[in-house]
């Protein structure tokens, strides 16, 4: 058996763990569990190289596939950096927000309309248990919408899509399938631009003027709003906007990170521990890849299994869906 050393894995191995360690500290909320992930993945290269040494067995590296994908994923990191420190400061905001909404939980009882404050942020943390709603941003784009408008059809279910005006612009057939199908047709900008970096035309144009030419193209009012990379949150001349048009805020508490992670049944693993430990909320996934389709059929998948053994244990249903029952059932 050649030494370690020179192995490729081992390379990997040392680069990926001090790339993983120095990151770490700096990250929360999901990307801590993604990072977490990962390591685990390393961890399980180096178990399988200790025990073939110690057998004097040949190395069979069970888990090498993963570690070269887990490079992939880093090298792409690398090249992100950028995006990733958008997303850190989201995940920030995130933390921040939830701590607030868990203070403010008990007496939440205002009915969720546009606004500034907590009733205009939808987070999922008020959704009753077993409630999910689907969420896809970024597109439309022809092949991968499709594949996932055919998906939700063949499962007599709904999604939430936010689309930035630029896309659905240039697609309204798809658009218009999307509505018949009773999808949400929803906002996500004009362009995708960093809000906070925005100025006040910039502003205009990415908030009012998507929403004025969504609204032409979907023929009905947009009720919902999401940033693009969660940011801006917590401005006010930004949320004043979105609720100056009516809208209420979108966030997240289930994110596959498919737009990092090529592997679709690793994005469904990360989407399901995440579904455990929060009950309840909204789940973000993006119709402009690949592996977000394939990813998205195998959360059908898991949702229908588990409502098979469990009846109705995981509901899907739209936002206005939720929104309007929880203001229906609400305490005002
Ligand atoms: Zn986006």
């Amino acid at each position: 058996m050649n030494g370690i050393k020179n192995h490729p894995a081992h390379a990997i191995y040392r680069s990926t763990l001090s790339h993983f360690n120095k990151s770490l500290k700096k990250l929360v909320g999901v990307e801590r569990l993604a990072h977490l992930e990962l390591r685990e993945k390393i961890n399980q290269v180096t178990r399988d190289y200790n025990r073939a040494r110690k057998k004097k067995t040949a190395l069979e590296f069970k888990n090498f596939a993963d570690l070269l994908n887990l490079d992939q994923v880093i090298r792409y990191e690398k090249s992100q950096r950028g995006e990733i420190n958008k997303r850190m400061i989201k995940a920030r905001e995130d933390k921040l927000l939830n701590q607030e909404l868990s203070a403010t939980n008990n007496n939440l009882t205002l009915a969720i309309a546009p606004s500034s404050q907590h009733q205009g942020n939808i987070t999922g943390a008020r959704f009753p248990k077993g409630t999910w709603a689907l969420t896809f941003d970024d597109g439309p784009r022809v092949k991968t919408t499709t594949m996932i408008l055919d998906l939700l059809e063949e499962y007599g279910q709904r999604a939430d899509f936010f689309w930035t005006a630029q896309n659905a612009l240039k697609f309204p057939a798809l658009v218009f399938r999307a509505k018949h199908m009773g999808m949400t047709l929803a906002n996500h900008s004009y362009t995708h631009f960093n809000l906070p970096k925005a100025d006040a035309p910039r502003l205009v144009y990415e908030i009012d003027q998507s929403t004025t030419d969504l609204e032409q193209l979907y023929n009905r009012k947009v009720d919902f709003f999401r940033l693009p990379y969660g940011a801006g949150m917590r401005k006010p001349t930004i949320r004043h906007k979105i609720t100056e048009n009516q809208m209420m805020h979108v966030f997240w508490n289930v994110d596959g990170l498919d737009w990092q992670d090529k592997n679709p049944a690793s994005i469904l693993k990360r989407m399901t521990l995440q579904m455990k430990r929060q009950g309840k909320g909204i789940i973000l996934l993006h119709d402009i890849h690949l592996q977000s389709a394939k990813a998205a059929r195998l959360l059908l998948e898991y949702i229908q299994e588990k409502n098979r053994i469990n009846p109705d244990s995981l509901r899907l249903q739209t936002l206005p869906e939720i929104v309007d029952n929880l203001n229906e059932n609400g305490e005002n």
